[in-house]
């Protein structure tokens, strides 16, 4: 398949922290010409078999998805996986594991914000976490924003939720090495998403990229919501130092939070290889 295919295999349902369900999804990808789509909630496979079964439904090609949160050097990391058989174990439980800490983070977070003056934080975002396993900070920015403390989601990320500000509570995830086995051994590629959003050095990029090719790691998200034009290029060139394959999604959350709409992505350079070139033989129909 071709580089310009129309393939977004980075997005968010109501099973973790986007407002839409699995076939609102499946069908907007389809109405804005998605030719590729995998659903990638955060560390949870739930949503897998609706996503399957409303990319047939809609003559959508389709790829299974998750995005697992990773600690690398002290910073959250994300890394997708693609192509991977659901019903794995290893995977299963990994993503158990990784799911388990956000209760008792939520509430922490919730005494962070309370000492401010903001009460009910944890009942208030568990209203909005349609999966009660996935309790994460956007549910906490959609109840800040419904109680009127901000305007919107990123004004409540920038004042309250990131590190430094009282509702940022410091989180251990999966390693590095555990979430690309999990997701290797359970047959699929897994992909460093948005690598731009870290605020890593050059050096500890570098080590991010060298340890992740080392565990078995194989593709790099180029063309993502969250990178700019110039950030498409130096990811390019990164795919290209590493011996990685290119991906490209729109880690489209809402149609009303999100400034990326599935399927709107530019292309991905022509001189990559594209992650579904690894993946063809997984593809389903
Ligand atoms: P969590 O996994 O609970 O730490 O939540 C992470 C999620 O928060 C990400 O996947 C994004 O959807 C969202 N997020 C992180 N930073 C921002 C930001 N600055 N503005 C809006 N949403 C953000
Ligand atoms: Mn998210
Ligand atoms: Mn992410
Ligand atoms: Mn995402």
């Amino acid at each position: 398949m071709t580089p310009s295919l129309n393939a977004d295999l980075h997005c968010h349902s109501v099973v973790s922290d986007g407002t839409l369900t699995p076939e609102a999804l499946a069908e907007r990808a389809k109405a804005n010409g998605v030719e590729l789509w995998a659903l990638t909630d955060h560390d949870e496979v739930g949503g897998l078999q609706r996503a399957a079964a409303a990319a047939r439904a809609n003559g959508l090609a389709y790829l299974t998805g998750v995005e697992i949160s990773v600690t690398f050097i002290e910073q959250t990391v994300h890394v997708v996986g693609l192509g991977f058989d659901p019903a794995s174990q290893a995977l299963q439980s990994g993503l158990r594991q990784t799911r388990g800490g956000r209760g008792q983070r939520a509430l922490d977070m919730s005494d962070g914000l309370a000492k401010i003056g903001i009460q009910g934080a944890y009942e208030g975002a568990l209203k909005f976490a349609g999966n009660h396993d996935l309790i994460s900070r956007t549910h906490f920015a959609r109840f800040l924003v419904e109680s009127g403390v901000c305007r919107d989601t990123n004004e409540v990320f920038r004042k309250y939720l990131t590190e430094g500000k009282p509702g940022f509570i410091e989180h251990r995830w999966s390693s590095l090495k555990d979430a690309v086995r999990w997701i290797t051994e359970a047959g699929g590629v897994a992909v460093i998403a948005h690598p731009a959003r870290y605020k890593f050095t050059a050096t500890e990029e570098f080590a991010l990229f060298s340890e992740f090719k080392n565990h078995g790691g194989q593709a790099v998200e180029v063309v993502t919501g969250s990178h700019t034009a110039a950030e498409y290029v130096s990811y390019a060139a990164i795919a290209t130092e590493f011996g990685l394959a290119a991906s490209r999604g729109s880690d489209f959350h809402s149609p009303l939070e999100s400034h990326t709409e599935l399927g709107t992505l530019p292309p991905l350079p022509e001189h990559l290889t594209p992650v579904w070139d690894l993946l063809a033989g997984r593809i389903q129909h």
